[in-house]
């Protein structure tokens, strides 16, 4: 027996004009819905999915690509649908539960959601009609008993409509569908079971493989930022380092509350370990994570980086530093304004050929960015050189500012020390005359005045400070006033 019924042969004949008739209102059906909803149009192809960028060796990531594509057009139509029911209407209906939600596009991360909390019971009301305890209705020949396969399987179909709202069922419901109760009972498993997953898949380790830039997860967290029409296509990879990828990005439309960039930066911090480890002293001592640092999974601190980068470009942007500017964090990834322009990254100091009155204008300048990432953003950049400070517009731009910490790190001011090293190399040796001497540099951006006419004693009396902090920090659990700035609130006050 064919749980699927037979197939219905009637045919329904009608004229020609008929059919051009529904044609054209269905076009016109479209322009309007075109009208309405431009956005949608615009962004149909997700450059991952054409273009020269497409990467078909993954079936599992194609399907879910392909399937956020879809779920992209359901829910516009689902807002669609919702708008004409609405119409303006005081009051209205809310289609939000019926949205795709699929368990790797969820926004929710791993960590908050206890899925079987928050959702119904897809189970309960399963009752659509009772066949009356005698076990047939119906009189003469036209009786039916429970049994009936027709009548049964439609019924399965009808209690389809009772599962979870995310669960697709297809438009069987609309159709005479008759399931028997093998195939009703194997989908109700699989809805609940489906339902389960989605909290387990969050859970799954992530892989990241070598030769990628980044993994496919990461990768889905890229594409969704196109799909969702916040970037409009992702072109390439600037950079790929030992700790991040950098991509870059044309900005799609703005939101509510946000512009987007013309061109973007997205940073990708790598979902690998192993070369964050050295960086632990960065942020383990850093008082602003030090309540977050010991409960965290290698994950979450991944993120912390990336979030660490975010609020630090933020103090910068306060300040008026030249930075990238922050447009968004999703997990580890951080999308910021791009520096430069056409695609092409501005070129690092390193790079670039300056004219000596530009290499002066460029020392002095950084010089005022150091004085004022200390004082007024209260924070030591601790990667700057010349590999960190792009030269774009006729000035120079600091970014790479996730290791950067406050003065009062247990190393905060090695770091700084090391800064102006290497600041005060590269400028001295590119012949501006005036450029302090590492020392003197140190003073000027910090405020102390350290005497010592030599790099063994400089170091010993900066790191008889730092202790002498920290000793302050253990006796009286706040810093020395002379570290500290006036007025920067902390950043984490959760
Ligand atoms: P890493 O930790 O890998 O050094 P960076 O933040 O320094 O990370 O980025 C690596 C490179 O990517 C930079 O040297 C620069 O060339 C490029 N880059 C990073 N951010 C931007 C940006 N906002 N605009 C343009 N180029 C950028
Ligand atoms: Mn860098």
């Amino acid at each position: 027996q064919c749980p699927w019924g037979a197939p219905n042969t009637t045919s329904i004949s009608c004229s020609l004009a008929d059919v051009m008739s529904e044609q054209l209102a269905k076009e016109l059906e479209l322009e309007e819905e075109n009208a309405a909803f431009p956005e949608v149009v615009a962004v149909a192809e997700g450059p991952f999915i054409t273009g020269e960028n497409v990467d078909t060796s993954s079936d599992l990531m194609l399907a879910q690509m392909l399937q956020m594509e879809f779920d992209r057009e359901y829910d516009a139509q689902l807002r669609r649908e919702e708008k004409k029911i609405n119409g303006d209407s005081k009051v209205s209906i809310s289609f939000e539960n019926y949205r795709k939600v699929h368990p790797y596009d969820s926004d929710s991360s791993e960590d908050e959601v206890d899925w079987q909390d928050t959702r119904h019971d897809p189970y309960r009301a399963d009752k659509p009609t009772t066949t009356p305890r005698k076990g047939f209705i119906g009189k003469g020949k036209d009786i039916t008993t429970k049994h009936d396969e027709v009548v049964c399987g439609r019924k399965n179909t009808a209690r389809m409509e009772n599962f979870a709202p995310e669960f697709q069922v297809g438009d069987g419901i609309g159709m005479d569908l008759k399931l028997s109760n093998q195939v009703f009972n194997a989908l109700k498993q699989h809805a609940y079971s489906e339902e389960r997953r989605s909290a387990r898949l969050h859970e799954k380790k992530e892989h990241s493989t070598a030769e990628k830039a980044v993994d496919p997860k990461t990768r889905l967290l890229m594409y969704k930022m196109v799909n969702s029409g916040m970037l409009e296509t992702i072109t390439g990879c600037i950079s790929t380092g030992k700790e991040s990828v950098v991509f870059h990005a044309y900005g799609g439309y703005a939101t509510e509350d946000k512009v987007i960039p013309q061109e973007c930066a997205i940073k990708v911090f790598k979902t690998t370990l192993n070369e964050f480890k050295n960086r632990d002293k960065y942020i383990k001592d850093d008082y602003r994570f030090k309540d977050r640092f010991s409960k965290l999974n290698p994950r979450k601190i991944i993120r912390m980086w990336a979030e660490k980068e975010m609020h630090n470009l933020t103090r910068m942007q306060n300040a008026g530093i030249p930075c990238p500017q922050v447009v968004i964090l999703k997990k580890h990834v951080l999308v910021m304004s791009f520096i430069g322009q056409d695609q092409v990254p501005a070129p690092k100091l390193k790079d670039v050929t300056l004219s000596s009155e530009d290499m002066k204008k460029a020392y002095y300048q950084v010089l005022n960015m150091m004085q004022r990432l200390y004082k007024e953003c209260n924070l030591v950049h601790a990667d700057l050189s010349e590999y960190n400070m792009l030269w774009h517009d006729g000035k120079v731009w600091l970014i790479d500012v996730s290791q950067s910490v406050e003065p009062t790190h247990p190393h905060g001011l090695e770091f700084l020390s090391r800064d102006c090293r290497n600041v005060s190399q590269f400028f001295q040796r590119g012949g501006v005359a005036e450029a302090l001497n590492e020392r003197e540099l140190f003073n000027a951006v910090s405020g102390f005045n350290i005497t010592a006419d030599n790099e063994v004693d400089f170091q010993a009396e900066i790191e008889a400070l730092e202790k002498m902090n920290e000793d302050h920090v253990q006796n009286h659990g706040k810093k020395l006033s002379m570290f500290s700035s006036d007025g920067d609130p902390p950043i984490f006050d959760e």
